[in-house]
């Protein structure tokens, strides 16, 4: 029988196996993608060690907190943000990959209570330049990463990507290289990231070999997801 907790040491020993063969110097460390999965599957994993959780929805997200108020969780905002929901994802969340343009991150900076730690962030960057999937284009990274930095209230981590999906290997080592190459680029004009936010279920070992320092699982770990209930 495969429990929630042998899936999450397999994907924890593959973490560890892949760094080492690839010898890719970062640190890695596994955010559990919870959404569409009960707050008791969360309670399994968190139990089971693991204490960092994404989620996509904010109301969705919200409920769990709620009834999770007991652990010591760190929340990770990945979905996409409308304006009218950056109140409460300034409030409620340590982290947010998904940050496109800078009207929403002057918004979570002005929300984002004072009595908290700054809130941690990471640029979206689509490198598919597909027009329906989010995220700012490479030439647009530096401009906005500069007026990220210049508010007091978001701390810029690095850059997070969804690239096209596709089985195909070596397309999946080209969109993570290219990914790379722009958090590369970025820190090369002075910027202290230590953040790259890339790889899902089905292409997180490439991603680790490209240097993603964040992979995010959802399927791998919790089991696959009912359709959902938010389209
Ligand atoms: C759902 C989701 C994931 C996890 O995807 P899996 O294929 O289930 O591992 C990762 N990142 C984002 C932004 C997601 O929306």
């Amino acid at each position: 029988m495969t429990t929630i907790s042998n899936r999450l040491q397999d994907i924890l020993a593959t973490i560890q196996s892949i760094k080492a063969a690839t010898q890719a110097p970062q640190a890695i460390s596994l955010l559990a993608v919870s959404k569409a999965h009960s707050s008791q599957a969360i309670r399994e994993v968190y139990t089971a060690g693991q204490h960092a959780f994404g989620e996509n929805y904010v109301q969705e997200a919200l409920e769990k907190q709620g009834e999770l108020e007991d652990l010591e969780i760190t929340w990770h905002f990945i979905g996409p943000i409308q304006s009218n929901k950056t109140q409460l994802i300034a409030q409620h969340f340590s982290w947010v990959h998904s940050i496109d343009r800078l009207k929403i991150a002057q918004r979570l900076n002005d929300a984002r209570p004072t009595d908290s730690d700054p809130l941690q962030v990471c640029i979206q960057v689509n490198i598919s330049n597909e027009a329906t999937k989010g995220g700012v284009k490479p030439e647009e990274l530096a401009s906005l990463a500069t007026a990220i930095s210049a508010l007091p209230r978001l701390k810029l981590r690095g850059l997070m990507a969804i690239p096209a999906p596709t089985p195909d290997p070596e397309q999946q080592r080209t969109q993570f290289k290219q990914v790379r190459q722009c958090y590369d680029a970025l820190k090369a004009k002075g910027f202290p990231l230590d953040t790259l936010s890339m790889g899902m279920s089905d292409d997180y070992p490439i991603a680790i070999e490209q240097g993603a320092t964040i992979v995010r699982i959802g399927s791998a770990l919790f089991g696959s997801r009912l359709q959902s209930q938010h389209d």
